[in-house]
């Protein structure tokens, strides 16, 4: 495997630092930015494999720099982690929107941090493109994210993608909530079981419109399956 490049897009320099050193020691090849316009004379230098990007920077917004990043050929499919002190759903969806592939909120762990790189580099991998997957007429687009039934695009946040992405991948097998935790979020994460519970309680409110929500079961004292079967 080659070495991945990241570029860290952030004013604080000790968080810099921090990421710059986590990354790394784990033989990363980072290269730092402190605003948009720096971010933007190294990407044209040389094209990472992943952007951590913060939202709040001085002059162009880190959501601006996403958005144009996405519109640009070259950058388009450049994975983006967004770097965040906001943590309101709305904010979320608005950096969803701005093409960010991921959020990590502010303060996070630097374990924290790479799982989330780990498993955005993992999907952009060249395995992932022009491969859907189907349960009944639910589709889910690996390489675009989207995620339909019939016409119909179905709108959610990225840690539902995941859990959807997971569950279509595996599906007719229970996991319990500590196997989603490490599957979705990344054994080094510390996340409370509940926190399960609330995304696929999200998810399920998502797909229930659209007559898929039962697609998501629950299984008494094990855990969750995903099935066609009723
Ligand atoms: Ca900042």
């Amino acid at each position: 495997m080659s070495t991945k490049r990241i570029l860290i897009v952030e004013d604080e320099q000790p968080i810099r630092e921090m990421v710059v050193f986590a990354l790394a020691n784990l033989g990363y090849e980072v290269r730092e930015a402190a605003d948009a316009r720096q971010a933007q004379e190294l990407i044209a230098e040389r094209l990472p494999d992943l952007i951590l990007l913060d939202w709040m920077l001085p002059g162009i917004s880190g959501i601006d720099l996403a958005r144009r990043l996405k519109k640009e050929e070259l950058t388009r499919e450049l994975p983006i982690i967004m770097l965040t002190a906001r943590a309101e759903e709305e904010d979320k969806i608005q950096g969803l929107e701005s093409g960010a592939d991921d959020y990590v909120t502010k303060p996070f762990s630097p374990r924290e941090l790479v799982a989330r790189i780990r498993a955005v580099l993992r999907r952009g991998g060249p395995a992932a493109e022009n491969e859907m997957l189907h349960a009944n007429e639910l589709s889910l687009d690996l390489a675009s994210h989207r995620v339909s039934v019939g016409e119909a695009l179905l709108d959610m946040g990225p840690t539902e993608y995941r859990l959807l992405e997971f569950f279509m991948s595996h599906p007719e097998r229970v996991y319990s909530r500590g196997q989603l935790l490490d599957r979705i979020w990344g054994s080094n994460v510390y996340v409370e079981e509940r926190t399960v519970d609330v995304h696929i309680r999200r998810l399920r409110k998502v797909l229930e419109p659209h007559g898929h929500d039962a697609l998501i079961q629950t299984v008494r004292g094990a855990g969750y399956r995903f099935s066609t079967r009723v």
